[in-house]
């Protein structure tokens, strides 16, 4: 099992961005090294939706500088599942253009108990990772 390892300030930011979104989706990305994530970038769900996201080519920009600066990788697109578990939609799944990127989801179908899974979402499969919270 492929697994992602996220410091607990990040973890908890995640989940606070989803919250402050809800009742639409909101998205970001987790850059680091390897596994282990460093950074957090909050970007506008260009779709302003409760079911679908995307990112637009300007918040794209803003973090591939700061992703060159640092010289990190994208590690993980994260987004949130406002009303809905936390498992890869249809659209998710046709939007996963970036197999080798782990997808985020935090769920907050139940209010005050939010989820947060890891997946590699892939076109003939999709796979669960481990997330440590460091
Ligand atoms: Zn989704």
């Amino acid at each position: 099992m492929e697994m992602i390892r996220i410091p607990k300030d990040i973890f908890e930011g995640m989940v606070e961005h989803a919250k402050k979104e809800s009742p639409l989706e909101c998205c970001g990305i987790l850059g680091g090294k390897g596994e282990t994530v460093q950074r957090a970038f909050e970007l506008q769900n260009a779709e302003k939706s409760p079911i679908r996201f995307s990112i637009s080519p300007q918040e794209q920009l803003k973090f591939f500088d700061e992703i060159e600066r640092h010289s990190i990788e994208m590690i993980a697109i994260y987004h949130s599942h406002p009303d809905s578990i936390p498992f890869p939609s249809e659209t998710d799944v046709k939007m996963a253009f970036y197999p080798e990127m782990s997808s985020v989801i935090i769920s907050l179908k139940e209010r005050d108990n939010p989820v947060v899974k890891a997946f590699r979402i892939k076109k003939e499969a999709i796979r669960l990772e481990e997330i440590e919270v460091i």
